[in-house]
């Protein structure tokens, strides 16, 4: 049963049912289109789970991307399941419950990659895949009649900066099991002939640019793009430039990221956004969120000099680096 996340961008969310029980597989948010004005955000219609509410066993969660978990908030305030997800997943769910103050009464519990549990009549394995951030499952459910994989968001990508690789044997091994009942995929350009490059891949691009920047660099991409903050933070360093992080989203998933390991920061090498006046302008490269050109973000703020610490200036050198989701260009770069 999907409650979003078909045939349009965001809001993924769907319930498999056996019998008196439900799963829920991710609960995700919408960013609506500009003409939706004073709409925040999109969440999914949930009556079907209100309407079955004894049956839900728990929301299992493939990946830590706002259309992915963004719904959390509203759904969990309706009805208060088990939240399934991975450590890091889990690290982003947390802040985002802490802010609508729900974290205390949620009940998360961690999964691991190639770690089953069972939920209700479904016996779940989570298998690693890879995606431009970390940290990421499909979703093998085994049904009492058979199996139904549910691949999440994914993107094979054969050199992951994490070195967490893609878990291709598994899936293999399913594919040779006779109970298979059904594989759930979707992915953004599916369409499209040809392969996605490997997350490395701008490393090449990243170093043009910081040989060749003089004064300051800006990096922006999606703050859950911790492949790519790791990747602009290991040129910082070769580049001798201080790394700050500017804006709430990226400097939170960095220091989670940092937390958990998947960033080591040689120390003396981060500083304070109030600190980047102390150094000239070709030793620092600002972290920064706004990738989308949200029009309060920190990035469109620090353009027009309304950012209390950051302020681009003549010369300096802007780097946005992610896809733009569709409907977002034009705040962008009208
Ligand atoms: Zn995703």
């Amino acid at each position: 049963m999907p409650l979003g996340g078909l045939g349009e961008f965001g809001m993924n969310c769907m319930a498999i049912r056996w019998g008196n029980d439900i799963v829920v597989i991710d609960a995700g948010l919408m960013f609506p289109e500009s003409e939706l004005l004073g709409v925040d955000i999109v969440v999914p219609d949930i009556t079907y789970l209100l309407n079955n509410r004894d049956k839900v066993r728990g929301i299992v969660l493939t990946h830590g991307h706002e259309d992915h978990i963004g719904g959390l908030p509203w759904i969990l305030s309706e009805l208060n399941v088990p939240v399934f997800g991975t450590e890091f997943t889990l690290a982003l769910v947390e802040n985002k419950l802490e802010e609508h103050q729900l974290l205390d009464q949620a009940d998360l519990r961690e999964i691991r990659a190639g770690s089953r549990f069972n939920l209700g009549p479904f016996t779940i394995n989570p298998i690693q895949v890879t995606h431009s951030l970390v940290d990421c499952v499909a979703l093998a459910i085994h049904t009492p009649i058979g199996v139904v994989i549910h691949t999440g968001d994914f993107k094979v990508d054969p050199t992951p900066t994490d070195n967490r690789l893609f878990d291709l044997h598994t899936f293999a091994e399913y594919g040779k099991e006779r109970s298979v009942l059904a594989l759930l995929q979707d992915s953004t350009n599916v369409e499209r002939r040809g392969y996605t490059p490997s997350e490395r891949a701008v490393r090449g691009r990243f170093d043009e640019i910081f040989a060749r920047a003089e004064r300051r660099i800006f990096v922006t991409c999606f703050s859950s793009s911790i492949h790519r903050i790791k990747i602009a933070m290991e040129m910082a360093w070769e580049y001798s430039r201080k790394v700050v992080l500017v804006g709430r989203s990226m400097t939170e998933s960095t220091e989670i990221a940092m937390d958990l390991g998947y960033l080591e920061v040689p120390s003396g090498t981060m500083i304070h956004p109030s600190q980047i006046r102390d150094f000239s302008p070709d030793q620092v490269c600002v972290l920064i969120s706004g990738t989308q050109g949200e029009p309060m973000s920190a990035l469109s703020r620090a353009a027009v000099e309304n950012h209390k610490h950051a302020r681009i200036e003549r010369g300096d050198t802007v780097v946005l680096s992610s896809r733009i989701i569709p409907g977002t260009e034009r705040p962008t770069f009208g």
